[in-house]
Order: structure tokens, then sequence, then C-alpha cells
């Protein structure tokens, strides 16, 4: 089924379903989040290193075939294959993962951030601390990679709690030795969380492409960090094109790293 979506209108028709005194109130600080975040470049050639993050809001104009996984839940088509040859083989090791977020609509993603700051306002927080706060725990509507499809949190079945121990299991053990291998990646590390503008996540695992998640690997770096390597990389090929000199090869993952901004 193909799933055309205007995140936009989506978001629209979300906000229809909340009550008239949140409906303002959410609009003015959803589309403040959003005008904020800076319109991703949309590689629709390079789908699989779409960025999206705090400051890269989901494209416009959207789409995404979906696939549904034996759970129920949802993701892009294209990485439904090595996602579950992922897991059999996980599985095949004698441990045992299971999908417990994957495709995420704005309508859905927005009710999560809704959610959150209603029940931070409960516990006491003021309307702006609640806001900000809500945002550090559920990305805003538009910035999470849930949306995109191309992302899903894994935890062991034995210990079903997104906080840091989930690392600690043999499952997310395996996962982090072995995901590149089937093109993903632990999209948050520990060490790039200024980079990422997410805190550490041992259970978020989104495909970049097997190319991409072998780099990623190789060089530690984040996607962040490898889709600078790569705009850096062209920039240096497309002067020496101008200066008419022999293009040579790039060493993009090596010659080019960027700063540590952390
Ligand atoms: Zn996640």
């Amino acid at each position: 089924m193909k799933r055309r979506i205007s995140w936009l209108a989506a978001l629209l028709a979300a906000l229809m379903m909340l009550s008239p005194a949140a409906q303002a109130a959410e609009l003015s600080e959803t589309q403040a989040a959003v005008s904020a975040g800076e319109q991703a470049a949309a590689p629709a050639e390079d789908w699989q290193l779409l960025l999206v993050n705090p400051w890269h809001t989901l494209p416009e104009e959207f789409q995404v075939e979906l696939k549904t996984l034996p759970n129920g839940m949802q993701v892009d088509q294209r990485i439904y294959d090595n996602l579950t040859d992922m897991l059999a083989d996980c599985k095949a090791a004698g441990l045992c993962p299971l999908v417990c977020s994957a495709y995420r609509s704005m309508e859905t993603q927005t009710r999560l951030y809704r959610n959150k700051i209603t029940r931070l306002r409960a516990a006491g927080y003021a309307k702006d601390a609640a806001v900000e706060e809500a945002g550090r725990w559920v990305a805003v509507p538009g910035t999470s990679e849930h949306q995109t499809g191309l992302a899903v949190d894994l935890v062991a079945a034995s210990y079903q709690v997104l906080d840091q121990n989930q690392e600690k299991t043999a499952e997310q053990k395996w996962l982090m030795e072995h995901c590149w291998e089937y093109g993903f990646i632990l999209r948050y590390p520990t060490e790039k969380c200024e980079i990422t503008g997410i805190g550490y996540e041992p259970w978020h695992y989104r495909y970049v492409g097997k190319a991409a998640a072998a780099a990623l690997h190789e060089d530690g770096l984040c996607l962040e960090e490898y889709l600078e390597t790569l705009e850096a990389a062209e920039k240096t090929s497309e002067q020496a094109k101008n200066a008419g000199t022999p293009l040579r090869s790039p060493g993009i993952f090596s010659a080019v790293r960027p700063q540590s901004k952390n």
C-alpha cells in the first residue's frame, strides 16, 4: 500500500482531535517547534541517508511505502528483509529480540508528544518547562526518525525497558556488534549526544544501507558526521573539477573527518 503523507496536513488533522482549549496552545507550540527546524534536503535519490533530527524536520512531501512486520508494526518496505534477517540471525544465536516501536505516523508522534507534556504538567512542571522537558524524551512531531519508517526500537524479551540498562542485555550486545552487517546503526551512541541532539538510546536502530553502515562502523561516526564527510568530499571533488585537476580518490572516511563538536 502506497501511503502519501503530507505531514503538515496530518498534524493539523491530529490537532483537530484536541479539546479547543488545548488546540490553540498545542498548535502554537508545535508550529513554533517545526518552523524553528530546518527543512531536510530530501535526498530522494538516497533515501537511506535521509536526515531527520531536532534541526532537520521530515520533508513536507515525505512518502513511504510500508510493510507490516509479524507483530503488526510497520517499516519502510525497503528495509523489511534486512531487518527480519537481522532478527532471525539474532534468534539463531539463542537470543530473543523484540521490535517495540517502528513506523509512527504524524498523528501518533503528536499524541506521544502531547501525552508527555500532559504528564509533566500533572507532575508540576510549568508550561514552558514541560514543553522543553518533553522534547528531551519524545521527539517534537516532524523530527522523529520513527516517522521515516527507517528506524526501530529493539529490546530484549527479558528486559523490555527503555533505559540505559538495555545495553547490558545479551540481545543488545549482539545487535550492537552485528547490526552494521545488515545495514543498521545504533543511531544515538552515548558519546555523540551533542551532535545527534538525542540522549543515549541503546535500543534505537536506524537503517542507512550496508555500505554506509560499514563505513560508520569502521570510522566510529554518527550519521550527522558521516553526512558531513560526504559533503566535504563532494566539495573537494567539485573544487578539483573546477580547477581542472584530475579527480583523485576522495578518501572520505579518513582524510576529511570533521572536527568533534563536543
Ligand atoms: Zn526509537
